[in-house]
């Protein structure tokens, strides 16, 4: 079937986009799938990872509303469960995962009729040697900030020139032409040099730079003193860094209901404009026992509106559900506090798992969004206007929530408790309620919507998003004739 596909794509561009495990890679990359198809007239052929799919995952890829020249291909079931324990760390999982599903790649690319360029997400790094053997092109869909690609890319000068573990560094990391990374503020997977996770990371980090170009989620005034450094920084043009196309913000648009994602909707209709606070934690994001009672009873004592997606809880593991998000059947009143439910019914809504986050940012009533600060969610936020609350969990959020908090004007974060290691509830409300009503959440507000308008205007006709991926296409159309 691929075979005789092929055949009708050979009048046509044709690109394939692979994007690696994980709501948060999958999402952008599939809307950069979608605009290809819709906006620019390309075939795009999107190769799904189908080992340890979650719930969210195949709901997206398998919608029955996909434009036609947009093929989900599913890459066949890889066994990794000789490879992985329960104690295997998210990253490294979703980097063995990568490596095992890609095996049979070179003669899908080949049975597609080799596609024109390949592009792929951070993790998916070994598709490149697969590409260089049949000569095709490759790019990287970079799924988080302009700040955080120039510290992909140094990242591997970084690890020959410190020889100690970087949060042990005395001063916060400097990265050449760039506001410089608190110690606190780095991500997981570089704070202890001895796993597997940062071996990984740096494998994949050090291979940003043999694509022919960069997309970027983000948008020329976005991050400009990044994109900056990273065009024009002497260590950048060392290390032959390949261009920048920054084509976002690329964020999830209409996404088909299921039944409580409707109720959701229906329920904020009902609720008075800017009087929603929306709480989720991106795709992966769970918390504490002790840190789930706290933040309940926060919300309450706020008396202010939400929407609550409350997961089960995982105590030692903050990204509990990122490879089974949307599947979850636990009934939240089992470990929301008792009564809990009873007493906020009317002025909260609880939602098990998954949300739809788009269409509750974007809705008039939601005035506030208590986020982990993940890219896409932070990307999200600010293009419906929406101010957040910073609680950032894994990844590289801990330096978003920086960024959003003390550069960008559109964030506030809440302290953590000095005695028992979590965020007490009298906290949560000060910080909600001074989202929701007080003068610091207005001026947010007022920035979010700033923001929003300078992301509506790069993509729209002329914007320099726009502008940016109809090149890179104009040159795939040209070498097409
Ligand atoms: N998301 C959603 N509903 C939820 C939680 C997350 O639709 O209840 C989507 C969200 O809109 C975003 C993605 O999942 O597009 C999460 O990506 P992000 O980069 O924010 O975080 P990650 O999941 O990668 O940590």
């Amino acid at each position: 079937m691929v075979i005789a596909e092929s055949e009708t794509m050979k009048s046509q561009s044709h690109v394939a986009v692979l994007a690696s495990p994980g709501m948060g890679h999958i999402i952008p990359l599939f809307e950069l799938a979608k605009r290809l198809v819709v906006h620019h007239g390309i075939h795009v052929s999107f190769l799904n990872i189908t080992t340890e799919a979650s719930a969210a995952q195949n709901q997206l890829l398998h919608s029955p509303t996909l434009p036609p020249n947009l093929k989900v291909i599913d890459l066949p079931l890889a066994d990794i469960s000789a490879l992985v324990t329960e104690d295997t760390l998210v990253v490294a999982r979703l980097c063995i995962n990568v490596q095992e599903s890609l095996k049979p790649l070179k003669s899908i690319l080949i049975d597609l009729g080799k596609p024109q360029a390949l592009i792929v997400d951070l993790f998916s790094t070994q598709a490149f040697d697969i590409c260089n053997e049949l000569s095709i092109p490759t790019y990287t869909f970079f799924t988080a900030s302009t700040a955080f690609l120039a510290f992909s890319l140094y990242l591997p000068t970084l690890d020959c020139e410190v020889e100690c573990e970087f949060v042990d560094l005395p001063e916060p990391v400097q990265i050449p032409g760039c506001t410089p990374i608190r110690t606190e503020d780095l991500l997981d997977q570089v704070r202890n040099r001895k796993i597997d996770e940062y071996n990984w990371v740096l494998y994949h980090f050090s291979r940003l730079t043999m694509v022919t170009g960069i997309f970027l989620n983000s948008w020329e005034d976005f991050e400009p003193a990044s994109l900056r450094a990273i065009r024009e920084h002497p260590l950048y043009k060392q290390i032959n860094t390949p261009p920048v196309h920054p084509v976002g913000p690329l964020i999830k648009e209409d996404e088909p209901l299921t039944e409580s994602g409707a109720e959701c909707v229906a329920w904020l209709d009902k609720q008075p404009m800017d009087s929603v606070l929306f709480v989720t934690l991106g795709s992966g994001g769970t918390l504490t026992t002790a840190q789930l009672t706290e933040l309940a009873w926060g919300l309450e004592l706020s008396q202010q509106r939400f929407i609550l997606v409350a997961r089960k809880p995982t105590d030692g593991n903050t990204s509990g559900t990122f490879f089974n998000v949307g599947g979850d059947v636990n009934d939240p009143k089992a470990y929301l506090p008792e009564g809990f439910l009873e007493r906020t019914k009317g002025v909260g809504l609880v939602v098990q798992s998954w949300a739809p986050q788009v269409a509750v940012l974007r809705h008039q009533s939601t005035g506030a969004f208590l986020s982990h600060c993940g890219w896409n969610s932070t990307l999200e936020s600010i293009t419906h206007g929406v101010p957040m609350i910073a609680w950032p969990l894994y990844a590289e959020q801990r330096m978003n929530a920086t960024m959003l908090m003390e550069e960008v004007g559109v964030a506030v974060k809440p302290m953590v408790g000095k005695v028992k290691d979590v965020v007490e509830r009298v906290e949560i409300e000060r910080v909600v309620r001074m989202i929701m009503e007080g003068e610091e959440g207005k001026a947010m507000r007022c920035k979010a919507r700033e923001l929003k308008h300078s992301a509506v205007k790069g993509l729209n006709f002329g914007g320099s998003s726009k502008e940016s991926l109809s090149r890179v296409v104009k040159e795939w159309k040209c070498d097409k004739i």
